[in-house]
């Protein structure tokens, strides 16, 4: 009888590491290599899930997921670890920012899924069916997407059940970011998301955010595998104590602006900055040099993500900002 969590990949022996590529058993989701690396310890403990790249040009992201899978030996750790750093490999391979290329969807407003979806639906089904709902605790790890500044930040949402918000509220502080999120349930600027598919079936989670526009940083790639194990000596499958845990700058309202118009934009802020009421953020400008718009902060708070393309459509994105209140 195999204690193996997770029905997406063969079962490792106790105490050995796995490594190849995922087969969703789904005709539609083939084309593409999903990597992954199974860690079972070889004494029991938590079911970790790990995943990366969902959205495919995040790349200090892929490649903490890529260091952590190496990094992990199944001799010194308790219970068992999937690690998937890249979930959208077409993504990837086409640099493709937000979607899924071949269905136009953004994987993470897929969740949780549909069994006779799109390919981004089915894609996000088989992993809630097959990895998510077996978790202890989930960690999606993201950044700034190929157009998108961004300062490190966690993300999890509130489920209501005591034990598990605590759980994910420590996963995220045992990271080690310096800004928190913690969205409610509904309402939020953007549903679909991993970690609400995990809350929504009791599962501890967390997105983390770091590095961003395109950039690969190696720095920041292994500061997100440091972080990850952190998270894993906080759930007692690394020893180690008890990490650090952060006190980050908490907000419980994400605000995202968009732009009315389209245009060039000018930004008058930095990613990160703590902004007031009316403060002006940018401008979207034709080309005559002339301002069509301006775009001032609707709430005060802090910057979280911010927009670096200055091609911005019509109701395009500008920035996200993290709220108090
Ligand atoms: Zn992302």
């Amino acid at each position: 009888m195999s204690d193996w969590k997770f029905d997406l990949v063969p079962a490792p022996a106790p105490g050995t590491k796995a490594q190849g590529n995922v087969v969703w058993g789904d005709p539609l989701l083939t084309g593409w290599d999903w990597p992954y690396v199974a860690i079972r310890g070889a004494e029991p403990g938590p079911a970790v899930l790990v995943t990366a790249g969902i959205h495919g040009s995040e790349y200090p992201a892929i490649d903490g997921a890529v260091r952590l899978g190496a990094a992990l030996d199944p001799m010194s750790i308790r219970g068992q670890v999937l690690c998937l750093p890249l979930m959208n490999p077409e993504a990837f391979w086409r640099r493709a920012a937000y979607v899924v290329p071949t269905d136009g969807l953004n994987l993470n407003r897929a969740f949780p899924g549909k069994a006779d979806g799109s390919f981004s639906e089915r894609l996000a089904w088989q992993l809630v069916q097959k990895a998510i709902r077996h978790a202890d605790a989930y960690i999606d790890m993201h950044g700034g997407d190929l157009p998108e500044a961004l300062v490190p930040f966690a993300i999890y949402q509130e489920t209501g059940i005591t034990a598990v918000d605590a759980k994910s509220d420590m996963m995220a502080r045992a990271f080690g970011l310096p800004s928190l999120l913690i969205q409610q349930s509904t309402g939020g600027p953007a549903s679909g998301m991993t970690l609400a598919a995990a809350a929504n079936l009791g599962v501890p989670a967390v997105i983390v955010e770091d590095g961003g526009a395109g950039q690969y940083d190696p720095r920041i790639a292994a500061a997100m595998s440091t972080g990850a194990q952190n998270v894993l000596r906080g759930l007692g499958v690394l020893d180690g104590g008890p990490p650090d845990l952060a006190s980050p700058n908490r907000y419980t309202r994400f605000l995202w602006q968009r732009s009315r118009n389209a245009g060039f934009f000018r930004q008058s802020v930095s990613v990160g900055q703590f902004v007031s009421v009316g403060e002006k953020i940018g401008g979207l400008n034709d080309f005559f040099n002339c301002e069509i718009e301006e775009i001032v902060a609707v709430a005060p708070g802090q910057i979280l993500f911010l927009i670096t393309s200055p091609a911005i459509p019509e109701n395009g994105l500008i920035c996200g900002i993290g709220l108090s209140s």
